[in-house]
């Protein structure tokens, strides 16, 4: 067994009446957490999240708790007062649905231990993905889960979790053999295949803040050594080329190798500058054996640079994560961004692809923009096996997913016009699907679009453990069709 990290990483005052009054000091007063109130000096730097765009938001509290009892109590709290709550666990959302200017936000950011037993690992709802892949090397063991190191592992398991593991082992929520909960009701549930397993099929790609508040999970654990990985980049002349070659490799590759398409605004930026497109992937197996395999990616064009390594699985990730040495994988920082996302399930024409490159290359001339990038995702593997009613997340059918993502600095609501152009471009080219872990404030048809033929299962759910709707965001799972 092996316990990792148990310390805050959030409102670390110490002070757990610090600017508390009222209820929120009767609440105080009932936590081992802690309470940090609009006057508590802390209050400006835990308010936020990872999207500075929700900065303006005021939570009434941020209620760290650092036990599933304290969990309960806040619920319970919560109902008593008619205080609406929000969880938030890494603050990656990015629609801003892990705070509110309405009630306080609960976070788990403590609750972060990762220990493991029999194969199994127990990881608090708290801990950052960074937290649970260090652990767990620790044992030569992982769990398949996202790239970023910061973000949070509730939010990514509810959702689904994709990332460099994902056609190996499959998604992070396929690898769930349970997870503990606490319900609208403030009571904790063990959730799994056969105790509420209506909760456990839900929380399998239902998506974050929906059935109630996660205060851990238990994953099953792969053995995990050595991984190869590719880099290919081309010059931008090629980038239709590297397009369909990729599409019709990358979710068709043995399982073993999952792989990314990203183009991006290229530097310097103004006329008669390009983008840039590269591939990247990891291979559970020999650098020979992919040197083979991306064979047809390396004969699409002219590559400008092929890189083919070995590394041991912590490093791999660390390499995609773009942080070394490890301490810098927990520094957590803000970004003004917005995210859009579609699932493709035939392969992209190629005035699709045509649609895609013209729109990257707006992007150069913009001067409002920091930047935008368009990054695919294959699926197939491990992740198209699972049917599409075995859990929560429908997408089981797709080739891959495309992400709209852009950047900028300073307030720049006008540059919410790029990803939302681009994107009624491509509706004649793509599924209706998104992803819901990209969560998009603009999707009209999003309960379609993140949840399709699994919709009316999951409101029954809704329903039944969370009646009066208690835990609701703009797009949360509603308790009618
Ligand atoms: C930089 C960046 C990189 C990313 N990379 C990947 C990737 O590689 N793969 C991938 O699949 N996704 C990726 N994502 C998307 C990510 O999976 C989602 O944004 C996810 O929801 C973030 O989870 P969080 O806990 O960090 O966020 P939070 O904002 O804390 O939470 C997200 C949602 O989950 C709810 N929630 C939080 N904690 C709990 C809890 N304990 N119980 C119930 N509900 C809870 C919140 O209320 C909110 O609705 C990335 C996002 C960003 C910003």
């Amino acid at each position: 067994m092996v316990t990792f990290g148990a310390g805050a990483v959030g409102a670390l005052s110490g002070w757990k009446l610090e600017g508390a009054s009222g209820p929120f000091r009767e609440l105080a007063r009932e936590l081992a957490g802690t309470v940090v109130t609009p006057s508590s000096a802390a209050y400006g730097r835990d308010k936020v999240l990872v999207n500075s765009r929700f900065d303006g938001t005021h939570p009434r509290a941020i209620v760290y708790c650092e036990s599933a009892e304290d969990v309960e109590r806040t619920v319970r709290w919560a109902r008593k007062h008619a205080i609406r709550i929000v969880p938030r666990c890494g603050g990656h959302s990015y629609a801003g649905y892990s705070t509110t200017g309405e009630g306080v936000v609960v976070d788990v950011s403590r609750m972060r231990h990762v220990h493991v037993r029999n194969g199994i690992a127990t990881v608090g709802a708290g801990a950052r993905l960074i937290d649970v892949y260090t652990a767990l090397a620790a044992h030569g063991l992982t769990v398949p889960a996202g790239s970023c190191p910061t973000v949070g592992i509730a939010g990514l398991a509810l959702g689904g979790g994709v990332g460099y593991a994902g056609r190996k082992f499959g998604l992070t929520c396929d690898n769930l053999a349970g997870l503990s909960l606490v319900t609208a009701h403030g009571k904790l549930l063990d959730c799994n295949a056969h105790e509420h397993a209506d909760l456990f099929w839900g929380s399998r790609g239902g998506g974050g803040g929906n059935f109630g508040i996660t205060t851990s999970f238990r994953f099953r654990t792969h053995r995990v050594g050595d991984v190869a990985y590719y880099e290919i980049a081309w010059p931008w002349s090629d980038a239709a080329r590297a397009t369909r070659a990729w599409q019709d490799f990358a979710p068709h590759a043995p399982d073993a190798l999952f792989s990314t398409l990203y183009m991006a605004t290229g530097a310097p930026r103004g006329p008669g500058t390009k983008p840039v497109v590269s591939s990247g992937g990891q291979f559970f197996g020999s650098e020979t054996e992919l040197r083979s395999l991306i064979a047809p990616l390396v004969a699409a064009g002219t590559p400008i640079r092929v890189t083919v390594g070995t590394l041991p699985y912590l490093d791999a990730i660390m390499r995609w994560a773009g942080c070394h040495p490890l301490e810098r994988c927990h520094a957590v920082g803000q970004l003004r961004f917005k995210g859009k996302s579609d699932y493709v399930d035939t392969p992209l024409t190629n005035a699709g692809v045509g649609t895609l490159l013209a729109g990257l290359e707006t992007s150069q001339a913009s001067t409002s923009l920091g930047g935008a990038a368009l990054i695919f995702d294959a699926s197939g593997g491990a992740i198209n096996r699972v049917r599409p009613a075995e859990t929560a997340f429908v997408h089981r059918h797709s080739l891959f997913s495309i992400q709209y993502f852009s950047s900028w600095v300073g307030d720049g609501s006008g540059d919410l016009r790029w990803s939302r152009n681009l994107y009624a471009a491509m509706r004649p080219h793509v599924s209706g699907f998104a992803y819901q872990n990209y969560i998009d404030p603009d999707l009209r048809s999003w309960k379609h679009a993140y949840y399709g033929s699994n919709l009316r299962r999951l409101v029954e759910v809704k329903r039944k453990h969370d009646p009066h709707n208690v835990f609701h965001f703009r797009q949360s799972i509603p308790t009618r069709a």
